[in-house]
């Protein structure tokens, strides 16, 4: 409706209805164009399927000169260029994968403005000869692509990136327009600071994706709760499963395939081809799954994935908005689900100690698997927790639309549980100067005589058997939570579990302990669906 009062706005609207056929703008598409058109810089930041696309390639094709495009994703470099050439707007790329002739051409096109987008790599703009190459052309933009990976702390850190703040030292006139899916206020800051992006307007889109239902369920056994998941609700719809290890991308993979769900690997470990053939279909064919480490689904653009599953626990809330985010990108309902459990808290503690990286990043680590440990853990609304987490203000009563909306959790008074775990650690400490991991404190709860119980003496421990009122799968939950909830702390390569500073305020009684009711049937579904 809004018919603006400057030329560059009305043709940035024909662009879009002759050039790629839409009829409207969506949300702020409109005023990051018109504004970039006028020549100022941008920050952009809109979900996965927003449309972030255009609010450079209209500019590129309103304004004289070429759109330089910076992306990581070289491999989907020629498909974006095929699909704007479909489209009869003249675009190119320029990496690796060329030989030195098809980029002689593509040089040459150029230089004699015969391009409307370039699309870069990022490693290019370190080699002198692109930059000379550049200046020796007409710039109408630069588009940083995927801006976050100049986070050097975000899970998708390219030192490459550090380098794109010269652009705007060398083509002070160009503007620049940066723009990502990612982005909590810290990660805003350091893109401007890093990018020397200071004045840049900032255009901040919703996160909400209310057709995507979150849904974290315990895991019990992980293959059949996924198998039972897309049978009962996505039998014949494409999907991604991610698993952290390769091993597990293929075993996943193979146990899919043999139950009749048609699913493909993916992660680095396999060859190009392979990788290539893959995602191929995966663009191509309807209802293919494809199992995959994170290494899949930056830049992929599937209209009609219905679901999103997660085996092993993201290591940051941005990683696990961004994965999801992967599904529904067409409006149409789809499911986030991930199976959680007690080894997936300890084994990324573990990762985060042993890894490498000094103290502060460590510490960044472990805030940010705290952040995705109380999303696993939270009792309120799942939707809420994401977009406060992104600075945004969630509805007061809850979406409706994730699993905690649904059905409730229930929570139990979990003082004395939580006692019996902390107690039998600190005996174990005091009595012993023994540090165990999460097995054994349950098999002395329990008081059960394995064999490493009888080796340690562990059934003389005054703590042995005073845990008979929960089951093995309760008081591994117990342990989840309290681990969660920094009230008990993973140590060392073995992942033995130790007292935290909280933990004195359990144990003393000053403090309660509100646990989550696990469901008796982890795998939960929907009630009286039949989708
Ligand atoms: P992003 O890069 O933010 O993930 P894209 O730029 O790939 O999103 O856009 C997502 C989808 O939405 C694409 O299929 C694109 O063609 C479509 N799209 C973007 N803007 C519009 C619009 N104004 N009208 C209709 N479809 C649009
Ligand atoms: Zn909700």
């Amino acid at each position: 409706m809004t018919e603006g009062p400057g030329a560059a706005e009305s043709e940035a609207l024909a662009t879009l209805h002759r050039v790629f056929g839409y009829e409207a703008f969506r949300g702020e598409q409109e005023a990051i164009i018109e504004h970039v058109v006028a020549g100022g810089d941008a920050l952009v930041l809109m979900p996965t399927g927003g449309g972030k696309s255009l609010c450079y390639q209209i500019p590129a094709l309103v304004r004289p000169g070429t759109g330089i495009v910076v992306s990581p994703l070289i491999a989907l470099m020629q498909d974006q260029v095929d699909a704007l050439r479909a489209l009869g707007v003249r675009a190119g790329f320029i990496n690796s994968t060329q030989d030195f002739d098809e980029r002689r051409v593509v040089e040459a096109e150029f230089l004699a403005g015969e391009l409307d987008l370039l699309y870069l790599a990022p490693e290019r703009l370190r080699v002198e000869s692109t930059l000379d190459l550049l200046s020796r052309g007409k710039i109408s933009v630069f588009a940083i692509d995927e801006a976050h990976c100049v986070s050097q702390w975000g899970h998708d850190f390219r030192p490459d990136y550090l380098t794109l703040s010269l652009l705007g030292e060398r083509w002070p006139d160009v503007p620049r327009i940066a723009l990502t899916a990612t982005a909590t206020r810290a990660t805003h800051q350091e893109i401007t600071q890093r990018l020397g992006l200071p004045t840049a307007r900032h255009f901040v889109a919703s996160f909400d994706r209310p057709n995507i239902q979150y849904r974290i369920v315990p895991k019990a056994d992980p293959k059949r709760q996924l198998l039972a998941f897309l049978r009962e609700e996505h039998a014949g719809d494409a999907g991604i499963v991610y698993c952290l290890s390769r091993n597990s991308v293929e075993k996943t993979a193979e146990f899919l395939s043999s139950n009749g769900v048609e699913a493909v690997p993916y992660h680095a470990g396999l060859d190009a081809g392979m990788r290539a053939a893959h995602q191929s279909r995966f663009l191509r064919e309807e209802g293919l799954v494809v199992v995959a480490t994170i290494a899949f689904g930056m830049g992929i653009d599937k209209p009609d994935v219905r679901f999103v599953a997660h085996l092993d626990l993201p290591k940051s809330i941005e990683g696990y908005y961004q994965e999801t985010g992967r599904a529904g990108r067409d409006g149409l309902p789809s499911t986030a689900w991930m199976a959680y459990g007690l080894n997936d808290v300890i084994q990324q503690r573990k990762l985060i100690q042993s890894g490498e990286g000094d103290e502060a990043f460590r510490r960044r680590a472990a805030a940010h698997l705290d952040a995705m440990l109380a999303l696993c853990e939270t009792a309120l609304c799942r939707r809420g927790q994401l977009l406060a987490y992104f600075g945004q203000d969630p509805s007061a009563d809850g979406c409706g639309n994730c699993d905690t909306c649904l059905t409730p959790p229930e929570t139990w008074d979990g003082t004395i549980a939580a006692q019996k775990v902390l107690s039998t650690v600190v005996r174990l400490q005091r009595e012993r100067g023994q540090k165990f991991g999460a097995v054994q404190i349950v098999d002395i709860l329990l008081g059960k005589r394995t064999g490493k119980v009888i080796q340690f003496d562990h059934d003389q421990l005054s703590v042995f058997g005073i845990g008979q009122d929960l089951t093995e799968g309760e008081w591994r939950g117990v342990v989840r939570q309290l681990l969660a909830q920094g009230l008990l702390a993973v140590e060392g390569e073995y992942g033995t579990l130790v007292l935290t500073e909280a933990s004195g305020s359990v144990l003393r009684r000053d403090r309660e302990v509100p646990l989550r009711k696990e469901p008796v049937k982890p795998a939960a579904s929907r009630s009286g669906s039949g989708t």
